[in-house]
């Protein structure tokens, strides 16, 4: 073994910020290695910074979910959120594992039609649905799900000259308890919008109401405002068979349940506090079990989680570029690794682990990143073992919306890797170059010469 490394002795103020006069509890081993794969060698191989995906962690993860609600509740399916990370190998790991794809722009549709998603296994949500977009979802027959009532227009209008009868749902918002409000998004149930929507569309006879669909928020940490979303959209579903006797397929509860990361300013890390996929299952499949459908007629129960099912799964390596003091002394530690590829450290305190042994002595330290930029901070204040010019460390649980959130600012995005189930090592996606940047730009004529 290495000879333990020296390091001066500290004496350590308690801070009044701590959770006990002990201090927060620092990570006590590294994280030198991610699926048997050393942190040392993947950043050799493939640059630093370098963001890691766990297949293992990813399709663990999802058995879980896929159990906690399918010993509840005898028909359920899961459909992909492309936006929380739509790289390709990402998505079709879901899709192998049996899920259906569920998107919010254009651009995510054809991506998952480019997977080889069948139209009709694709969702299809959001507020900007081109006419070019509804025109090949009704042909593909995807769901569709209407967000307002101009959208709901278009598709009457778009009925007149496609032959197919479009497959619709409607987005239903509600208090569920949980405040602020997500009202932005479809039609409240509360002040009669969505029943104004439903007998808009069971009026028109134009296309065929399959489901009920809401997304009451994301990271929400109480488990009880599913099982109200859940028991109002049964309601929904029984009026509409009480008064057109008609039977949607499938309520869709959407997205939203926290992963284990940390938000900022919480208590305790959200490991120990975040409810867990059998809590939301529980409310769920009770609530849905107990309203009045007749057992032969469950309606499917779609989730589209996205955050929980795979932010576990992704890694962010790094190496530390220098360390320095405030001006207040505190420690100030300069990492390579900024808030354009860590769009998430706005909100959570990500964990942040060294990759190689390290002493018994910790401080609280300031984590920046490398941008010219005053908020370019990764973490206000992390309890972190001293971390030298060079050494690497790994950021936890980054594997959703930051790869599809990353800004290019002043340097150019780094690779992503995914380790396979056999502990290889696949490129995913390339880091990019000066060239693949440039390819967008254009210099018109007379402003190629200048001299200085
Ligand atoms: C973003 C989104 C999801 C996924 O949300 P998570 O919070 O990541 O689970 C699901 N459905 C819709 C409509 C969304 O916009």
């Amino acid at each position: 073994m290495e000879k333990l490394r020296y390091e001066r002795p500290l004496i350590k103020r308690l801070e009044s910020e701590m959770p006990n006069k002990f201090g927060m509890k620092a990570e006590h081993f590294p994280k030198s290695h991610i699926d048997g794969v050393a942190v040392k060698d993947l950043i050799e191989a493939h640059g630093s910074p370098l963001f890691v995906l766990s297949e293992k962690t990813i399709r663990n993860t999802y058995q879980r979910a896929k159990k906690a609600f399918s010993t509840r509740y005898p028909k359920v399916q899961f459909a992909w959120s492309y936006k929380t990370n739509y790289m390709d190998a990402v998505c079709n790991i879901y899709h192998q594992e049996g899920s259906w794809a569920e998107v919010v722009s254009g651009f995510e549709y054809d991506k998952a039609i480019k997977n080889g998603v069948p139209g009709k296994r694709i969702i299809f949500n959001g507020p900007d649905k081109t006419i070019a977009d509804l025109t090949k979802a009704i042909q593909n027959e995807s769901l569709i799900h209407i967000d307002h009532l101009d959208e709901l227009y278009t598709i009457v209008e778009l009925t007149e000259t496609i032959k197919k009868r479009p497959r619709v749902a409607i987005r239903v918002n509600m208090d569920t308890g949980v405040y602020p409000m997500w009202d932005r998004f479809g039609f409240n149930y509360e002040n009669g919008q969505a029943w104004d929507a439903l007998n808009k569309i069971m009026a028109s006879g134009k296309m065929d109401l399959i489901g009920l669909h809401t997304h009451i928020g994301t990271f929400m940490l109480s488990a009880k405002a599913y099982g109200v979303a859940a028991r109002k959209l049964a309601d929904l579903a029984l009026g509409l068979k009480r008064k057109y006797n008609h039977e949607v397929k499938y309520i869709d509860l959407g997205g939203g349940f926290p992963s284990k990361n940390t938000l900022k300013g919480a208590y305790l890390p959200g490991n120990d506090t975040n409810p867990v996929f059998d809590d939301f299952a529980e409310e769920i499949a009770s609530a849905l079990l107990n309203a009045e459908f007749s057992p032969d007629a469950l309606p499917l129960l779609i989730l589209e989680t996205g955050r929980a099912l795979v932010d576990d799964a992704g890694f962010l390596l790094g190496t530390v570029i220098s360390n320095k003091r405030s001006s207040k002394g505190k420690r100030s530690t300069i990492i390579d690794i900024g808030v354009n590829l860590l769009f998430t450290s706005f909100w959570y305190d990500h964990k942040i682990t060294p990759a190689q042994d390290f002493t018994h002595f910790n401080e609280e330290t300031t984590v920046f990143g490398p941008l010219c930029m005053n908020i370019d901070v990764i973490r206000e204040s992390a309890v972190l073992p001293l971390l030298n010019k060079g050494d690497h460390f790994v950021i936890h649980t980054v594997g959703a919306y930051n790869m599809t959130q990353w800004m290019q600012f002043i340097t150019l995005r780094p690779r992503i890797v995914l380790i396979g189930l056999d502990e290889k090592v696949h490129i995913i996606r390339e880091a990019e170059t000066m060239d693949s940047f440039n390819k967008f730009e254009n210099m018109p004529d007379y402003l190629k010469k200048f001299e200085l």
